[in-house]
């Protein structure tokens, strides 16, 4: 059986990112995945009950998903609120979608506080970026999961088309 791929909702086109919008990927690999049944799609963010429109959040003093999972670090909103519990309930919730719907692969935005795989920003909200993963990305990974950012795309294709 084909393993199915979790994809971040803003990917597919749903606006449920914190400004209201969404951020569409059009790929003929992902068209074709749709119609194979395979990609699972859902927002974490909202899964764990945050709404939309929020405030935008990062992690904060440039620490990393992993961080947050340990307890190290926390998740902020640029107005100051705590959304850390938020966050992980988030990424439990991902990784429990994506344990009961068989997915072997994530496909995630990149450059979110918990979708981010490759970079997220420092905290300062200045719009500096920092390499490393977000707090789903970094908790379907310790699971075993393999997590692509959305440019990652191709590669995620030509490692499905190996593993078949
Ligand atoms: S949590 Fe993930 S799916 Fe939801 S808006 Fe942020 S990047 Fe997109």
């Amino acid at each position: 059986m084909m393993g199915k791929i979790l994809v971040s909702a803003c990917l597919m086109g749903h606006a449920v990112r914190y400004d209201g919008s969404s951020k569409p990927l059009v790929h003929p690999a992902l068209e074709r995945w749709r119609k194979e049944g395979r990609l699972i799609t859902l927002c974490p963010e909202m899964s764990a009950g945050l709404p939309v429109p929020r405030p935008p959040a990062e992690i904060e003093n440039g620490r990393s998903g992993e961080d947050v999972l340990a307890g190290r670090a926390r998740v902020l909103e640029i107005t100051g609120g705590d959304v850390t519990a938020a966050f992980i309930e988030g990424a439990e919730n991902a990784l429990k979608l994506a344990r009961d719907t068989g997915c072997t692969h994530a496909l995630l935005i990149d450059g979110s506080p918990s979708c981010g795989s490759g970079f997220t920003h420092d905290g300062s909200f200045s719009g500096r970026r920092l390499a490393g993963s977000g707090v789903v990305a970094a908790c379907l990974r310790a699971a075993g999961i393999r997590v692509f950012a959305h440019s990652e795309i191709e590669a995620l294709a030509a490692t499905l088309e190996a593993e078949a």
